[in-house]
């Protein structure tokens, strides 16, 4: 007997609903895009066609393992968690504990749920996360701008006019920081509609391929040829603001010092290119200016966010229909005004900031290897590689075998966890609810959708307990992970009936309590969150419960985004402030470096429809073919080099000898490394098998964006030369 169930994928930011057919034993046997999606309308890609694959990889743990020497052992589950309080015990003080949380637990209900709630019972500021190898400049840059950090507008696909999309590349990556299940399709239909794509990118990707423009632009100066549009559109009076802001004419005096013929060198976008993208944005109806992973990995990514919504602001498309809007997810919650603050602490070692109360992943060697009082000895990692995808990794991977005692909540046993004392295997995917927090809070169109696990549990605690126990252990506490969930409903219910105005003021705490739904306290902690949020049954404004989900299998279409900048905004002065003062000292710093000389070769990343991190290159379908490790170089610099076959890359931090792929499709003077590679003697076989090699061994821990603390992947200054070659750098 089989059985047709559904869920969202979990393997992206695009959460599409997947259609899977399970065989009697819970095997699975087919795996489709789920037609009655509202959302997705079935829409998948390779990866999600193989999470069965992914789900029943014969290398995932199932057991807990603890390393003896050289040596791993398998144990239960109470020998296992025994282990880990003897290694908080035996480190003792606080201050030397760190957590780093990988990018998965983005897209669990664990992470998601218990991830806050282990940190503060471990009582650490050493929070490290991919947050810093990604995408912590726009967090920062909205947390100024808007007051929320989480307050991030995306691009209004399914309604603009004319998209100016810069470092990103939906048709491999399916989108980021925009929730958009088939991108690909929506950007077909921008153009289908008469709409206008212009990509800005150092390569000719499949999306700038697709689009009606593409730009070549050097990696690292998007924020130059943003500064170069924010001019034109003051010195041509084509700013339309749509509505009140802070800090206008200081925008208008910092953009004076980079009119486009100067940037123009600099970005190696002709003056009269950026000159005519300004005046495109101005023009049209209505459009949206979108900037990803590219612009934020680099030197001023904060400040290329910044002038992403500057734009944005400045062309009145700011929260207007067709412009760049903010979601609004089912399980938001309201916010006091207060001022966004970054740097609340600074890092011990190099005095980095924090920044949404995380250190910089590019200062965890640093603070693991600098002996003094408060050195990290204790490290708890879940899902996470940073050995492979933070900057310079080799160093991590050898400051890791430094540690007194190191933990790892993750299904393998990889070039991080191999580090560990003890590895806590979570269960099947298909073992776990699913709901997507904070993905949805960037969705292009409001909806949701919970995915009940599908499977039973066995002798495997879930991953929340996983997480909920550890917290119980770091604080001491003698309980389960029903007391800590029992604990956020009554702080979280206590909150909303002593509110004013709220939906359930002045209500029973126990009523409302013993009114939840749930088979765990994560699903009741989730109907909470739906009820008390914008369109549940105890806001007054809706009915929206987890027994409306559970009777909607395919997902709930909550309508198109609509304006809401006014109850999304969290600064002080209840405006959008244009120009933080954070920001334009930052510029000070973009201004001097006008005038320098670009390297002669740069490396950047990309990304591979196959690829998701370090995470999926255990899964045979999804490696080999064009998804390898070479690295793409135009011909021109090919011939110039007197490049064959390999290479040999050289930065400051290391070397590698890497396959060649020569393309037109990169412009000359920069070279390509995907992230995420270099599995060679890796416990995960096939990922082992097709080892590639890490571009991370190449990178910089040492550069940083400033305001965001944020690692830089793009724009690394390297020499190419044959193999047999011995070059100085
Ligand atoms: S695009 Fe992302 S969410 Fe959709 S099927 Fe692929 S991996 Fe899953």
């Amino acid at each position: 007997m089989t059985s047709t169930v559904h869920r969202t994928c979990p393997l992206c930011e695009a959460v599409c609903g997947l259609t899977l057919t399970l065989d009697e034993g819970g095997h699975v046997t087919s795996v489709r895009g789920d037609k009655d999606d509202p959302f997705s309308k079935g829409f998948i890609c390779p990866k999600g066609a193989s999470l069965g694959r992914l789900d029943e990889d014969p290398d995932r743990l199932r057991r807990p393992l603890v390393r003896e020497g050289e040596l791993w052992r398998e144990v239960g589950w109470d020998e296992a968690f025994a282990a880990v309080r003897a290694g908080l015990d035996q480190v003792g003080d606080r201050s030397s504990v760190a957590v780093y949380l990988g990018n998965p637990t983005a897209h669990t209900m664990a992470g998601s749920l218990y991830a806050g709630p282990l940190i503060r019972a471990l009582g650490t500021r050493n929070v490290f996360s991919a947050s810093t190898a990604d995408q912590m400049p726009k967090h920062v840059s909205s947390g100024l701008m808007f007051g929320s950090p989480m307050a991030v507008p995306v691009p209004d696909l399914d309604r603009t006019d004319y998209l100016l999309m810069l470092g990103a590349n939906p048709l491999e990556s399916n989108g980021s920081l925009c929730t958009a299940p088939d991108f690909p399709g929506r950007l077909k239909a921008l153009r289908r509609r008469g709409g206008r794509l212009v990509v800005v990118d150092p390569r000719r990707t499949r999306t700038a391929a697709l689009a009606d423009e593409h730009v070549f632009i050097r990696p690292g100066t998007d924020a130059y040829l943003l500064f170069g549009m924010v001019h034109t559109l003051f010195a041509e009076d084509l700013v339309t603001l749509g509505r009140e802001v802070n800090g206008l004419d200081e925008v208008r005096e910092a953009a004076k010092h980079f009119p486009p013929e100067a940037v123009a060198r600099r970005t190696g976008v002709p003056a009269a290119v950026i000159e005519r993208l300004a005046r495109e944005l101005a023009a049209a109806r209505t459009a949206a200016v979108y900037a990803r992973i590219g612009t934020c990995t680099a030197e001023f990514g904060t400040l290329a966010q910044w002038l992403v919504d500057v734009l944005n602001a400045l062309t009145g498309n700011l929260d207007r229909p067709g412009g760049a809007m903010f979601a609004k997810p089912a399980t938001e919650s309201g916010g006091r005004r207060r001022p966004y603050a970054t740097g609340r602490w600074r890092s011990r070692v190099r005095g980095l900031p924090e920044a949404n109360g995380e250190l910089p992943v590019a200062t965890l060697a640093d603070e693991i290897e600098t002996p003094g009082e408060g050195r990290i000895r204790f490290l708890l990692t879940v899902a996470g590689n940073p050995v492979l995808s933070a900057p310079h990794g080799a160093r991590l991977d050898a400051a890791f075998e430094r540690l007194d005692f190191m933990v790892s909540v993750d299904p393998y046993l990889n070039e991080t966890t191999r580090h560990a004392n003890v590895i806590l295997p979570p269960p099947r995917v298909l073992q776990s609810g699913h709901y997507d927090f904070a993905l949805l809070g960037f969705a292009v169109r409001n909806y949701a959708r919970y995915s009940p696990p599908l499977l039973p549990m066995d002798e495997r605690p879930s991953e929340s307990q996983i997480l909920a126990r550890l917290a119980m252990i770091a604080s001491g506490v003698d309980g389960t992970e029903g007391d800590l969930d029992a604990f956020v409903i009554d702080e979280t219910l206590r909150k909303a009936t002593g509110t004013p105005g709220s939906g359930v003021e002045g209500r029973d705490v126990a009523e409302l309590r013993a009114a939840l739904d749930g088979r765990d306290g994560g699903e009741r902690r989730l109907d909470l969150m739906l009820r008390l949020g914008p369109y549940g049954e105890w806001s007054g404004k809706g009915d929206l419960s987890l027994r409306k989900l559970l009777d909607h299998p395919h997902g709930l279409d909550l309508g198109p985004l609509e304006p809401r900048l006014d109850e999304v905004l969290r600064t002080a002065s209840g405006l959008v402030e244009l120009a933080p003062p954070q920001l334009l000292e930052d510029v000070e710093r973009l201004r001097a470096k006008l005038e320098e000389e670009a390297p002669e070769m740069v490396l950047i990343g990309r990304r591979h429809l196959r690829s998701n991190n370090s995470w999926l290159h255990n899964v045979g379908p999804l490696v080999g073919g064009s998804n390898a490790c070479t690295l793409q170089i135009n011909p021109a610099d090919v011939a110039r080099l007197g490049l064959a076959g390999e290479a040999v890359v050289r930065s400051a931090k290391g070397q590698l000898t890497v396959p060649l792929e020569p393309t037109d499709t990169i412009m000359p003077g920069v070279v390509s490394l995907p992230h995420g590679w270099g599995h060679a003697g890796s416990a995960q076989r096939v990922a082992a098998a097709h080892a590639g090699v890490s571009v991370n061994d190449l990178t910089d821990e040492s550069a940083v964006d400033a305001p965001s603390g944020n690692a830089v992947f793009n724009g690394v200054p390297v020499t190419i030369s044959p193999t047999g070659v011995i070059t100085a750098h």
